[in-house]
């Protein structure tokens, strides 16, 4: 499945795609919300592995393909706060655990590679020629 936590590290494998790869940029998604157990200690320890702009740009996207009043509160900080209060990392869960994006597109913003998602899955596969 296709969460913000797994978009966070997904960059672009096409042959000869080695940089300005990332992050990859959604298209017509679909998006469910479903509820996950929220747990403070495992943020607190996943922060430091983020991608934090590309993951405040990315819960922007995701935002913007449906009403806020439905997906809830979606708005990071533009910088990683140092004080990280229970209002904070709610949102924080909410964006990285709680949206799945079910179908849709993710573009490499270098070589526009497209990777489909279907049904939750992301297709990372890539044709012959696009291997390196
Ligand atoms: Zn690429």
């Amino acid at each position: 499945m296709v969460r913000l936590i797994t978009h966070n590290l997904l960059a672009c494998h096409a042959k000869g795609c080695t940089s300005n790869n990332f992050p990859l940029q959604f298209q017509n998604v679909q998006i469910e919300l479903k509820e996950a157990e929220f747990n403070p200690t495992f943020l607190e320890t996943f922060m430091p592995k983020l991608e934090w702009k590309a993951l405040v740009d990315s819960a922007k996207e995701a935002s913007a393909t449906i009403s806020r009043y439905i997906l809830g509160n979606t708005s990071l900080p533009l910088e990683q706060p140092e004080m990280l209060d229970e209002e904070f990392l709610k949102n924080l869960h909410h964006v990285l655990l709680e949206i799945h994006v079910e179908e849709g597109i993710m573009i490499c913003p270098n070589c526009k590679h497209n990777y489909p998602i279907s049904n939750g899955i992301p297709n990372m596969l890539l044709a012959e020629h696009e291997i390196g």
